[in-house]
């Protein structure tokens, strides 16, 4: 008898929606026939990796015959003395995403409950339904803020994880010291947070929270940050998770071998030792939303100020349409459609004249 393969795969499987990342360059020029194009659709770094980094591949690259190591030894030394943590309190892995992963695959039975707001980051529904937890997505206030009284309303014995995206992804805005210490205190001890942290580096706002405090006061968290945003290292996948040495171990039991590349060690090593780049990396990022604000005010459309490298701007018009349009401007930016806000895109800062371009091509589509 003929075996069906849906019937082999876990059903699970067919619950996932596959993720959509922000369209390559590459494949819009060759589709569209045109050079030149620019992305600010994935929140990347428009400098660059930082020279030092670059640098340091050259070097590194006549050893990739040999494995990496598996523990990271260097980069968590320098890490540890650049964050005031132990070695024993890091995790490194194959972009922050593997690590959300392996926390999912650690601590989530079938059944268990998952938190987290909504819009925010689609990879924690991912990779929970992966583990077959069942997903609450609670809304983001009218102010595009986490609602945490919200979440805490929702936490119920099953409950087993919270993720929070701080600053979020896609709008921007973040949860303060004050209110995240608040929620800290009044969660059951067997809640685990995950604080994903990937634009840490860009926020200014005083009341941002110090999570590392959360990790060194012994509670249940664990932060999330990533070389692949402002450190300018997205394509070679290499983030980081801090926590206590506990939880550190237990999610180590699910880590392969030879998860982070030997390359991505190295430029990671010289990445976090480049100050002047990661000061060029803020100021740019600092004056664009600056430029981009005013340029949003001038052609009357409502925008949520951002902690992060990219803009949440509401277009008014269908955001599948505007971002056809820009496409053919040669300018890709994402749509809000996936996060609930159809006439919403979500556009990463850029370059000066990579932000007036994206301006002038916007002015054009949406008159
Ligand atoms: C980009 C991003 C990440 C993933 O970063 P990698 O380290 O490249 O896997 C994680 N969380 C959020 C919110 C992000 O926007």
């Amino acid at each position: 008898m003929a075996c069906e393969l849906k019937d082999m795969v876990r059903p699970t499987i067919f619950t996932l929606t596959p993720y959509v990342p922000g369209k390559p360059i590459e494949e819009v020029e060759r589709e569209l026939g045109i050079k030149g194009v620019i992305k600010m659709a994935s929140n990347e770094n428009p400098l660059g990796p930082s020279p030092l980094a670059l640098e340091a591949l050259k070097k590194a690259i006549a050893r990739v015959n040999i494995y990496p190591d598996s523990n990271c030894f260097y980069l968590k030394r320098e890490l540890a003395s650049h964050l005031g943590c132990g070695e024993e309190n890091l995790i490194i892995g194959n972009g922050s995403d593997e690590i959300l992963k392996l926390i999912a695959e650690t601590f989530l039975n079938p059944g268990d409950e998952v938190i987290y707001g909504w819009p925010s980051f689609s990879e924690y529904e991912f990779v929970s339904k992966v583990m077959e937890a069942k997903c609450i997505a609670v809304p983001l206030r009218d102010d595009f803020t986490l609602d945490l009284d919200a979440i805490i309303g929702n936490v119920r014995s099953k409950t087993k994880l919270i993720f929070i995206c701080n600053p979020n992804n896609p709008t921007g805005t973040i949860v303060k010291e004050k209110e995240l210490s608040d929620f800290l205190e009044r969660l059951p001890g067997d809640v685990l947070v995950v604080l994903d942290e990937a634009y840490y580096e860009y926020v200014t706002a005083p009341d941002y929270p110090d999570s590392l405090k959360f990790v060194k006061e012994g509670k249940n968290v664990i932060v999330l940050r990533t070389f692949s945003k402002i450190y300018g290292l997205a394509g070679l996948r290499i983030g980081y998770g801090i926590a206590s040495s506990e939880i550190i171990s237990c999610i180590n039991r699910v880590r392969e071998p030879f998860n982070v590349n030997l390359l991505a060690q190295e430029a990671a090593r010289a990445a976090l030792n480049d100050s002047d780049h990661l000061e060029r990396s803020k100021e740019l990022v600092l004056n664009g939303k600056e430029y981009l604000y005013k340029s949003f005010e001038r052609l009357g459309l409502r925008y949520v100020p951002s902690e992060a490298n990219f803009i949440f701007v509401d277009t008014g018009k269908d955001s599948k349409e505007v971002f056809a349009a820009l496409l053919r401007e040669g300018v890709i930016v994402r749509t809000g459609d996936i996060f609930g806000y159809p006439t919403y895109i979500r556009v990463t800062v850029g370059t000066p004249s990579e932000n007036e371009r994206f301006v002038r091509s916007l002015e054009k589509v949406l008159s």
